[in-house]
């Protein structure tokens, strides 16, 4: 029988993590934290179940919540959103990203995207009955073509998906992709979805180029952002919308019959902790840049490469002084043999670049877990 998803199997995270595990491996390949949350959140979220956050939260997301994050937006970006009209609490990003895709993609209409992308986009548009549409970033600099985008508009071209800083690169849209992109969208009715969950992980003094910062961009844009990345807890699956009142009102239309709410007691418990401690989220480029600076020297002593971290939890290596498998079987075999699990770049691609020899390790570790992965890639 015809199924919907033809083309999707067991996503690579969920593989590559139960290798890890099977193998006993140091899993550097899901891109999760093995450190704690904050103290301060662990008591909040305590705190508001006592309180009696424990029933249905209003479908488009805690008052407070929604509050500190218009607050927070004025604070980073300098616009500060409705917050009765234009921000949507989610259950994680990959919920406002598929609600974002539902609400807007028709059958048959286009949507592109810029390979090597995150997972779970071709999937949502797919069941949407969209077309995804795909262009390569540069296969060095993982910067977009914006020529190559141009030339991939069509009549049916209905959304553009972005992700800054990227996974699995690490690549941030700058200045100038900002000006190039809003010229290119300029005139047209093509809507924007900027996934963004990575946007306090920035390093070596760069600005996060938020969609929300740019006025003409905004007014056809979702701005997704995660809180699991921002306070180490990808489990609690809490994220956001942020869109114009017209387009936010059709985000909400999926939204309220896909999960309705979200979990009530972290809306409350992320409210407080935003307020609280802005410094949490103000000092997090530093807190990943040592970890960052620290993992990369201990790789320049391995024959692994590592290519350049402009921001995000993900090293990219090059690999090719050590093998000559295909990304995959690389991957499987440094975990299964070598004990270190990572994540090839192939499943992130419609086409993979021939030859390319790439691996992605997360350093959103410990420096006990770091050090020990890396005594065991001094073995390659
Ligand atoms: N987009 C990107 C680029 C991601 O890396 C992730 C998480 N791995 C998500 C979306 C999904 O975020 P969440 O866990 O909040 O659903
Ligand atoms: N976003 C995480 C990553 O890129 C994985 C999340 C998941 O397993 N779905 O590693």
């Amino acid at each position: 029988p015809e199924t919907k998803l033809p083309k999707v199997g067991t996503t690579i995270f969920t593989v590559m993590s139960q290798l890890a595990a099977e193998h006993r491996a140091v899993n550097l390949g899901q891109g999760f934290p093995d450190f704690a949350v904050p103290e301060r959140l662990i008591d909040e979220l305590d705190r508001a179940m006592r309180d009696g956050f424990n029933q249905y939260a209003p479908a488009h997301g805690l008052p407070q919540l929604r509050e500190a994050i218009a607050e927070k937006s004025e604070r980073c970006y300098g616009h500060r959103p409705d917050v009765n009209a234009e921000i949507t609490v989610t259950s994680g990003a990959s919920e406002a990203i598929f609600d974002a895709v539902h609400a807007l993609v028709r059958p048959g209409d286009e949507v592109i995207v810029l390979d090597p992308c995150y997972d779970c986009y071709e999937p949502a548009i797919d069941l949407a009955g969209g077309v995804a549409v795909h262009v390569p970033l540069d296969p060095v600099t993982f910067a977009p073509d914006w020529e190559k985008v141009s030339a991939a508009i069509s009549p049916r071209t209905r959304l553009l998906m972005i992700n800054t800083p990227h996974n699995p690169s690490g690549a941030m849209l700058g200045q100038d992709d900002i000006a190039q992109l809003t010229a290119l969208l300029r005139g047209t009715g093509i809507f924007l979805l900027s996934d963004e969950v990575y946007e306090h992980i920035v390093f070596d003094g760069a600005r996060h180029e938020s969609i929300l910062r740019h006025k003409e961009l905004r007014e056809r844009a979702l701005v997704i952002s995660s809180f699991g990345k921002t306070y180490h807890c990808t489990g609690w699956k809490v994220g956001y919308c942020v869109a114009p009142p017209a387009m936010t009102a059709e985000f909400r239309k999926v939204h309220q019959y896909n999960t309705f709410c979200t979990f009530a007691p972290a809306q409350s418990a992320f409210a407080a902790m935003i307020r609280a401690e802005p410094e949490h989220y103000e000092q997090l480029g530093a807190f990943y840049q040592a970890k960052r600076d620290r993992f990369r020297e201990q790789l320049l002593t391995t024959k692994l490469k590592p290519l350049p971290v402009p921001g995000g939890y993900f090293q990219l290596v090059d690999y090719s002084d050590v093998s000559d498998l295909d990304d995959a079987a690389f991957c499987r075999w440094l975990t299964t043999e070598h004990g270190v699990a990572a994540i090839p770049l192939s499943p992130f691609y419609e086409t993979p670049p021939a030859g390319q020899r790439l691996a992605r390790l997360c350093f959103a570790k410990n420096e006990a877990t770091l050090d020990e992965a890396i005594a065991r890639l001094l073995k390659l």
